[in-house]
């Protein structure tokens, strides 16, 4: 459908937070709606660290214009499997361009942003480039007006509030819930990049194959190591689950927290020395506390909706936070377009009224809230330690069927966007 972007047309959008859901976010609305996209920080960086796109995802930013391709992005089609005496337990190979329509992706997070900040800037693009306002911490929301404040006492109207500001959200606090429900699940994550020429020189390391377009993981129950390559195979990613009890140092809730490689190493000690060697690569490491979220009952306040990590955090698991968060981000510039062409109550140049902002975003609600809360509690089930014992029920009370694990990655990659997800309605894995 083409929209009409003659500007009294068009809808007043603010967008709380800059991240990979805030960018997409924008970008997906940009045709239709003027976007003002508000980021606390000075400068937008990313940390150095992979993030790997399943087709659900990549489709989103393909749809979009984008391309990762371009910055070596590489395309994933193995998962291999290995124990922690170094036997291989799993070769798997995928052709998702094939069955899915669309890659599955390795990239690093810093071309992820790039190019999603690309896709909400350029002028070369749909509707009018999104504003992106840096130094703009929002301290507090009004869902009925739309208004939203700054730290510096600005304020910033809109017809919608979107909440895309991450696990610790504002939004969430002022809208939906005053107390903050993620809590340390018990385990944490170290994660790194290694230059590629530090396994290609090191004949043990170099025969592992971690460089190929798969992704590895060693299998230690408790303690896993993932790695896999991104920009051109120049750059191995890892990333180190484990529970706090074998840490050799203490983890943080932040973003920015530094590791140190010799107790990483000492943490897998019981592993082959294959294992140790390749870990004894890594020099500038990060430690993340990993933090488990219970499921909020709604997203939706008034002309607000949370989306992202705000309103579904996720164990890393699955790999699917940004995934849901890029879905997110593809059913707001579904359903948004709507109210810019069937005003019922005003004319159409009119701006929507209240109600017509709230039904449309319960109805983004409704469509994502089930598929994001599912996934959110596979990537429990696919944890460790106690989270794998957390059950499957929503917030609402509705309990989720057990799970099928041979169709979880049908389930998850088998996303086409909102439009056929309403029409087709598979909340569940069958
Ligand atoms: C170890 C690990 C591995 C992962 N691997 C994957 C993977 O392979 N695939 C995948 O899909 N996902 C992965 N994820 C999840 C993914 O990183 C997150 O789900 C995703 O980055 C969340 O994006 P977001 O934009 O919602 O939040 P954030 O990235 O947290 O962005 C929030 C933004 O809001 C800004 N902000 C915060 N407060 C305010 C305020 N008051 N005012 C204005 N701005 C504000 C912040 O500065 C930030 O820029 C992984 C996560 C972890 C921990």
């Amino acid at each position: 459908m083409t929209v009409d972007t003659t500007s009294n047309q068009r809808l007043r959008v603010t967008i709380v937070g800059a991240g990979l859901c805030g960018l997409a976010t924008g970008a997906a609305m940009r045709e239709y709606a003027d976007v003002t996209i508000l980021e606390s920080a000075a400068e937008l960086g990313e940390i150095g660290a992979a993030v790997h796109l399943a087709p659900n995802a990549y489709r989103v930013i393909k749809n979009l214009g984008g391309d990762l391709l371009k910055y070596g992005s590489v395309p994933c089609k193995a998962y291999r499997c290995w124990s922690p005496e170094a036997k291989i337990l799993i070769d798997a190979h995928f052709d998702p361009l094939k069955d899915e329509g669309c890659e599955w992706t390795l990239n690093h997070r810093a071309d992820v942003q790039k190019e999603l900040w690309r896709l909400a800037t350029t002028e070369k693009g749909l509707g009018k480039p999104c504003e992106i306002r840096l130094n703009a911490r929002v301290v507090d929301l009004d869902t009925s007006t739309g208004l939203v404040t700054l730290a510096s006492g600005q304020t910033v109207e809109g017809d919608i509030i979107i909440g895309s500001d991450g696990i610790k959200s504002v939004v969430r606090a002022k809208t939906i819930s005053a107390s903050y429900n993620s809590a340390p699940s018990g385990h944490s994550a170290y994660r790194t990049l290694v230059p590629s020429h530090k396994i290609e020189s090191n004949e043990r390391l170099k025969a592992l194959g971690l460089l190929e377009g798969r992704i590895t993981v060693v299998d230690g129950g408790e303690r896993r190591i993932i790695c896999y390559p991104c920009r051109d195979g120049s750059l191995l990613n890892f990333v180190c689950c484990l529970p706090d009890s074998e840490l050799n140092e203490i983890s943080e809730e932040k973003w920015t927290a530094k590791g140190d490689v010799d107790s990483l190493v000492k943490s897998y000690e019981t592993f082959d020395p294959v294992w140790q060697e390749l870990l004894s690569q890594a020099e500038d490491i990060g430690l993340w506390q990993l933090r488990d979220q219970e499921p909020l009952d709604r997203w939706v306040n008034g002309r607000c909706i949370l989306v992202g990590d705000g309103a579904h955090a996720m164990l890393p698991h699955q790999g699917q936070g940004a995934s849901q968060a890029f879905e997110d981000a593809e059913a707001l510039g579904y359903v948004l377009r709507s109210l810019t062409t069937s005003s019922s109550s005003s004319s159409a140049s009119s701006p929507p009224s209240f109600e017509e902002v709230n039904a449309a975003l319960q109805r983004v609600f409704s469509i994502r809230y089930k598929r994001a809360t599912y996934i959110q509690q596979l990537s429990r089930a696919g944890g460790l330690g106690e989270m794998r014992r957390k059950g499957l029920s929503l917030a609402n009370g509705e309990e989720a069927p057990p799970l099928n694990p041979m169709k979880q990655q049908e389930y998850t990659w088998g996303y086409w966007g909102a439009e056929r997800w309403e029409a087709e309605r598979k909340d569940w894995l069958a």
